[in-house]
């Protein structure tokens, strides 16, 4: 029974691990002690190698996985570390068994002779909206505090996350802001399109970030823009027309234009790396948000999902998405947003396997 499922990304790898509390019986003696180091290798750290991280927050104890019961634990690592990564499976013994990882992703395809050469792994690849949808639903099912919303998203001081139900989901739009953006129309459990998408996704604000203010990475992007000012970048209304444009009823502080003041040589002299990375994440995330609402009208839905490894860290994001979407449907969509929101697929793709 393999207890990996994989999600290999256009930017990250997610690997969850399904932890039995009880060792498996039908094994053999050397499998069960290759088992149980990697087991203890992969619940005593944090961190593999250089890249690879475990999000301890996120993991669930006591969860049920084809009848039996265990802890899910979730794993990130860059997919241009994979070479890396398939070393250190070897190092740890997993050529040795005889395996099969669950796996989604582009890369399920990509790297699938790698696997094999590498740390004799087959992969039991599945479509990835299919294992995303699965794996969304049984993560909430499993976890009460996974669906939440931002009440107040634009009051520093009122702000705050709002647990939602999400037991009754349906219709919904599923926003996935990866590398990219695929956006998902669900009807039921089992009834899921692809109505849209978007290549102006996380992979475009990390990229462009990495361009204009020389970071090197997420985490730095992120800080960065929490500290900058979009205004400074930006041509806003009030910038064009002095003040709101009543007839239209646009509000003097919405942007007019996306970096429209960066045609200034003195404007560009006087703005900061952090201005232009929080004009950067304004500008994709309003994109993402405007596509999301007009598919959530001509999807005739209410209640738009947004997940993907974009969301994480990144509530600066998040609030935007959820002012975006109610000030322009006057309050008649929601965004909703999930804890675990780069790891569905991965899950999703563990839970569809049938050895
Ligand atoms: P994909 O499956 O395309 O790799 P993800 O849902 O994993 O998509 O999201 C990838 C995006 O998440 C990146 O483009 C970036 O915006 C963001 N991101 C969040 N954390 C990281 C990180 N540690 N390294 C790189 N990108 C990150």
């Amino acid at each position: 029974m393999p207890w990996f499922g994989m999600d290999i990304g256009g930017t990250l790898s997610k690997l969850v691990y399904f932890e039995p509390k009880d060792m498996m019986q039908g094994e053999s003696e050397s499998e069960i002690e290759i088992l149980k180091s990697i087991r203890k290798y992969l619940t005593k750290n944090s961190s593999y190698g250089k890249t690879g991280h475990r999000d301890t927050h996120l993991q669930m104890d006591n969860v049920v996985l084809r009848g039996i019961v265990g802890t899910l634990h979730f794993i990130r690592f860059p997919t241009s570390k994979m070479k890396n990564f398939l070393v250190l499976a070897n190092q740890k013994g997993m050529a040795k068994l005889v395996t099969t990882v669950c796996a989604t992703g582009g890369g399920a395809y990509k790297f699938e002779e790698d696997f094999k050469r590498e740390v004799n792994m087959k992969l039991a690849k599945y479509d990835e909206f299919e294992s995303l949808l699965k794996g969304l639903l049984y993560i909430d099912k499993n976890n009460p505090t996974e669906c939440y919303y931002w009440s107040n998203p634009t009051d520093g001081t009122k702000c705050s996350k709002v647990q939602y139900d999400f037991s009754s989901p349906y219709p919904f739009l599923l926003v996935n802001i990866g590398s990219g953006v695929s956006i998902l129309s669900v009807n039921s459990a089992t009834e899921c399109k692809r109505v849209s998408g978007t290549s102006l996704g996380g992979g475009t604000f990390l990229g462009l970030c990495c361009l204009l203010t020389g970071c090197n990475s997420f985490e730095e992007a992120i800080g960065l823009a929490a500290e900058g000012d979009h205004t400074h970048v930006d041509k806003l209304v009030k910038d064009i027309y002095g003040g709101d444009y009543a007839k239209f009823g646009l509000p003097g502080d919405l942007v007019a234009s996306s970096f429209g003041q960066m045609n200034s040589r003195d404007r560009r002299s006087k703005v900061s790396r952090q201005d232009l990375a929080r004009a950067t994440l304004v500008t994709i995330t309003n994109n993402i948000g405007s596509i999301a609402r007009m598919c959530a009208i001509q999807q005739k839905v209410e209640r738009v999902v947004f997940i993907g490894n974009f969301l994480r860290v990144n509530p600066i994001a998040m609030k935007l998405l959820a002012y975006a979407m109610e000030y322009w449907s006057n309050a008649s969509m929601k965004a909703l947003f999930l804890e675990h929101e780069g790891y569905f697929g991965a899950v999703g793709c563990l839970l569809q396997y049938h050895g």
